[in-house]
């Protein structure tokens, strides 16, 4: 950026960003965001604008005139079905949704990032802008990524910034191989038999199937983030039989989330629930069925990629945290991060922030330049490398 523009450049991104923030849209349906990012896009000249990519996504692709890496940025599209508390004028115009992810934030780095490339074209390699939807059902980075005119941009890289409340504004948090963990939701549901109240030897009560699933399941987890085996089980809902005190339940539903810090782990752990739930419910003469949805990749980030993140912060003068165990969240980039070479960093959101997905929640302006700055920061690097 140069610097007597600066501030009016930032006061442009700040503006686009309230403008996002206003109109959210929730996974799945960012079709308005989606076209407002295109028009943008637009006016700084990209070589392709590729839209309607794993569903609502939009890509702009710079080219350089000779030949290099190619070097793929991700932002988010989506919201969340949350209502919003704050009362700024940039508050959401609809009711029950809002950007509590900093979606709209992200989004607006990279479109401060094309900016850039309008200005101060590429010479060599190229840079794909990926501004992905979805993201918080865990949808959109696999819809992408499958999508076939996704298929041809084949990055060598693949960066991506998620910002972290509790972190002072413009830090730059980093992790080698696990920054996320594998997370995946489980619905199982257990059928029996009614019968009479008075006469449960009748039927096929689910009650203590369901009892038993739960200790058996949850003896499962290690929620301890220092171990090697770290594995949190969480139960989100149960439910057995209804209110007809006249009748002996025959339905239990059990509902879990549960993360680990690399797939594999993920894939013993779930192999060893479905065991549990088989064999309890053959126990009880149940018939189970078992759903697996909500599922994020573990971000496995390569050390090469971290290498040019902690380089470009240091050339900004940006300080580094190394965190030392993954992040507990779920990020949907881990299907990237699985698929090229690449890495996931977090950035300082702020003390005073309030925490992601919390209803007071607001994108703060004062990291848009810090995203911006290391994004391109890493790209020239990594160009100049070649
Ligand atoms: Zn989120
Ligand atoms: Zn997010």
């Amino acid at each position: 950026m140069t610097h007597s523009s600066d501030v009016e450049e930032i006061n442009y991104l700040t503006n686009f960003r309230k403008k996002l923030h206003q109109f959210p849209e929730l996974s799945g349906n960012e079709q308005q965001t989606a076209q407002t990012v295109v028009n943008e896009l637009k006016l700084c000249n990209p070589t392709t604008i590729i839209t309607k990519l794993g569903g609502h996504g939009v890509a702009a692709v710079f080219n350089g005139g000779l030949k290099g890496k190619t070097i793929l940025f991700r932002a988010e599209l989506d919201a969340l079905p949350i209502i919003e508390e704050n009362t700024f004028e940039h508050r959401s115009k609809y009711v029950g949704i809002s950007h509590k992810c900093g979606h709209d934030g992200h989004a607006t780095i990279l479109i401060g990032l094309a900016r850039i490339l309008k200005t101060n074209p590429l010479l060599s390699g190229k840079v794909i802008l990926l501004f992905q939807p979805a993201e918080e059902n865990g949808n959109g980075a696999k819809a992408v990524l499958t999508d076939e005119k996704f298929k041809p941009l084949k990055p060598d890289f693949v960066f991506a910034l998620h910002n972290v409340p509790d972190y002072d504004q413009g830090t730059i948090i980093v992790k080698t191989n696990s920054f996320t963990p594998s997370v995946t939701s489980l619905k199982i549901t257990l059928k029996g038999k009614t019968s009479h109240a008075a006469e449960p030897e009748n039927g096929i009560n689910p009650d203590m199937a369901l009892q038993e699933l739960i200790s058996a399941i949850k003896s499962l987890d290690d929620n301890n983030t220092d171990s090697e085996t770290f594995s949190v089980i969480t139960t989100v809902y149960a439910t057995l039989g209804s209110k007809n005190y006249g009748i002996s339940a025959d339905y239990a539903e059990l509902h879990f989330t549960i993360r680990c810090w690399t797939a594999h782990q993920l894939n013993d752990l779930k192999e060893k629930i479905c065991t549990l739930t088989k064999s309890i419910s053959k126990n009880h003469q149940l018939k189970h069925t078992l759903n697996w949805f909500c599922e994020f990749d573990s971000n496995n980030n390569d050390n090469e990629a971290v290498d040019y993140i902690v380089k470009a912060a240091a050339h900004n003068a940006f300080k580094v945290i190394e965190k030392q165990t993954p992040f507990k969240w779920g990020e949907d980039f881990g299907a990237f991060t699985q698929q090229f070479k690449g890495a996931m960093f977090a950035l300082g959101a702020g003390k005073q922030t309030p925490a992601l997905h919390n209803p007071d929640y607001d994108f703060p302006d004062e990291i848009i330049e810090t995203g911006i700055k290391i994004f391109y920061a890493i790209y020239k690097n990594i160009l100049n490398n070649d």
